[in-house]
């Protein structure tokens, strides 16, 4: 069975005590986003997406997308579950009010794609591709793009893709060949052939607006030739209806291993009238917008598969009988003990438990950067907050989409051979989980942009932007009487981060291969401290809550220490192997002859 109950008083904790969801409010544009109207935007959105998406994601899986004569029909029941979500205004949470949106923080709006992905991560990339066409196009698009197309994204009757990928084209994208010619009247006519489109065509909307990578005519060769155009399905007229088809056509869909009821289309563009998104030959910039946006959700798809997959797991646990505790038995009146008494079970249950928790908490304080690089004007703060989002999104991306995929499988081994049985539901989370780590950038194309990009930027400006707290906080609680030794046993394992990373830009100075060769273990070394720094916060203050918490509450603050720990004890010493790991440079994978593979 998927079991999932949206773990709200976590959200609650991680959004109020963890990151004082108070002083987001204190941003311009968030005033009226008290704590209070947060929560009620939570509940109401766990009720939605457990009792219309949780519903479909089995049937969805198992019936799919169908294609013939390039129409695309959604799975039984998408149709009506896409209606009410738009008509519930789920789509248009954090986008501006100026088009339609509701303005809330990015953080509220995070946890709530959280529950989609959970729930029904298929049907959440439809509207989660229309967000970043919206981000896209709010930041550079022209006014008369913006006025035409933003409302039509926000309330959801158009959808939106993004068209990077092209059969010979991947992660280079320097190589694409899809055309743009400028036509007389400023429009652009686009030629060309995508392949993996996510929600490229589909029955839920009237409109589907295709933001393509083209090169124009004197393109200069490589990424610095791309530019951005928007294509839609259907020419819009100027008040907004939909016009004439725009020779846009789905040439199939792809038969894959997961998230089945996601459309992934081949698209052709055939002479398709286009607009220019931002300048010519600048479109990655453009892109990029839609790109970063993208990469902190799927991040949140490996979050909310890891979350499913524990809370099904944890259920089948507590009922499975099998075998008798190590301490004797537990429940002599039963044939067997519940598998939940076994340590091995427990090392599962607990690693998926303080994996989502880290990733929650770690997201939230991350998407709090991006509502104050979004709110703030020009200020040193902004700047701080614009760092710190680009330091962390290929974290976010590649950790919680790894750890996501361990969930998700540590799920599967929790129910033993019914894990692997289509009916019980887990084996779905492993597939549908296993994309998040391919797309928006493959892990190891996002490790690279942490070494090369991230840490060398602005002399090592973003780095601190993370240290600096992480510093403070051991140098404020280090001698803590309630949490003191878990903060000194992370402080350990922060120096090795620190280590680590002096060893890399030393390294990679005199030759980049030695960085490309550490980029995926440090990405996780990186990815488990800021996990780590996130739980020594979290056991601060539950430690400090406990003594004065009510009954129920007291259950809450004292399962936070219990999984802190676990955490700190069980899971965090991997960064000691892993400085190890980067330290053994590039030698050990180059050695090798080409050859002899
Ligand atoms: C279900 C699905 C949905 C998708 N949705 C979309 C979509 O909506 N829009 C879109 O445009 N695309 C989409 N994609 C495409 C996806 O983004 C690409 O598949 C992905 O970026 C990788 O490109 P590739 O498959 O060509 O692999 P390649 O680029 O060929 O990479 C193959 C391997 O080589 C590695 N590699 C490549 N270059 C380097 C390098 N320089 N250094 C180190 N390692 C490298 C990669 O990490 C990978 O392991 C989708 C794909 C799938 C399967």
């Amino acid at each position: 069975m998927q079991i999932y109950h949206a773990p709200l008083r976590d959200m609650r904790f991680v959004m109020h005590e963890l990151h004082d969801s108070a002083s987001l409010a204190k941003l311009p544009g968030l005033e009226e986003m008290t704590p209070d109207v947060l929560d009620t935007v939570l509940e109401e959105a766990s009720k939605f997406i457990t009792t219309v998406l949780l519903p479909l994601n089995a049937s969805g899986d198992a019936e799919g997308c169908h294609y013939a004569d390039g129409v695309v029909r959604t799975p039984r029941g998408f149709k009506e579950a896409y209606q009410a979500y738009i008509e519930g205004g789920w789509g248009a949470l954090s986008s501006d009010p100026a088009y339609g949106g509701q303005g809330m923080p990015q953080s509220a709006s995070k946890l709530v794609e959280e529950m989609i992905c959970a729930c029904n991560l298929a049907f959440g990339l439809y509207p989660g591709l229309s967000h970043g066409a919206y981000l896209a196009l709010k930041s550079h698009g022209s006014s008369t793009l913006k006025d035409l197309y933003l409302p039509k994204l926000v309330e959801g009757t158009w959808t939106g893709t993004m068209c990077l990928t092209e059969a010979h084209c991947g992660t280079d994208l320097g190589l694409l060949r899809t055309k743009a010619l400028p036509q007389p009247d400023g429009s652009y006519k686009v030629t060309g052939s995508k392949i993996f489109i996510s929600a490229g065509e589909h029955d839920l909307a009237e409109n589907i607006v295709h933001l393509v990578l083209a090169k124009l005519p004197d393109a200069p060769p490589g990424v610095k030739g791309i530019s951005l155009f928007v294509v839609p399905k259907f020419l819009p007229d100027a008040d907004g209806s939909v016009g004439n088809a725009n020779g846009v056509r789905c040439a199939g869909i792809e038969h894959k291993m997961g998230i089945k009821a996601s459309a992934t289309c081949q698209i052709n563009f055939n002479e398709s009238t286009g607009w220019l998104v931002g300048e010519p030959h600048k479109g990655m910039r453009a892109m990029f917008v839609m790109m970063n946006s993208e990469r902190l959700s799927v991040g949140t798809q490996g979050l909310g598969i890891g979350e499913i997959a524990y809370q099904s797991a944890a259920a089948y646990a507590k009922e499975r009988l099998q075998g008798r505790s190590l301490a004797g038995a537990k429940y002599p009146d039963k044939p067997a003990d519940p598998i939940i008494v076994h340590p091995d079970v427990r090392r599962m249950l607990m690693t998926m438990r303080a994996y989502n928790e880290g990733c929650r908490a770690l997201g939230v304080w991350v998407a709090n950067a991006l509502d104050r690089m979004e709110r703030l004007g020009d200020c040193p703060e902004r700047v701080e907050a614009e760092d710190f989002v680009a330091l962390m999104t290929p974290i976010v991306k590649a950790l919680f989409t790894d750890l996501g995929f361990e969930s998700a499988n540590l799920g599967v081994q929790t129910l033993g051979g019914h894990g692997y049985i289509v009916d019980h539901g887990l084996e779905q989370f492993v597939r549908d989980c296993r994309i998040a780590m391919i797309y928006e950038g493959t892990n190891g194309v996002q490790a690279l942009d942490l070494v090369g990009r991230k840490l060398p930027a602005n002399m090592g400006r973003s780095l601190r932007r993370f240290f600096h707290p992480v510093a403070a906080f051991i140098e404020a609680h280090g001698a803590d009487p309630a949490v003191g030794p878990m903060i000194q046993s992370f402080a350990k394992l922060f120096g090795a981060l620190q280590l680590a990373t002096a060893f890399i830009a030393q390294r990679s100075l005199s030759d980049p291969e030695e960085a490309g060769a550490a980029s995926s273990d440090y990405l996780r070394l990186f990815g488990l401290v800021a996990l780590g720094f996130m739980w020594v916060r979290m056991a601060k203050i539950a430690a400090d809550q406990l003594p004065a918490a009510a009954a129920g509450e007291a259950a809450f603050y004292r399962a936070k220490l219990a999984t802190a720990k676990f955490f700190i004890e069980r899971v965090l010493p991997q960064a000691g192997a892993l400085l190890y790991i980067v330290k053994a440079g590039k030698a050990p994978l180059m050695g090798l002859e080409e050859a002899a593979f």
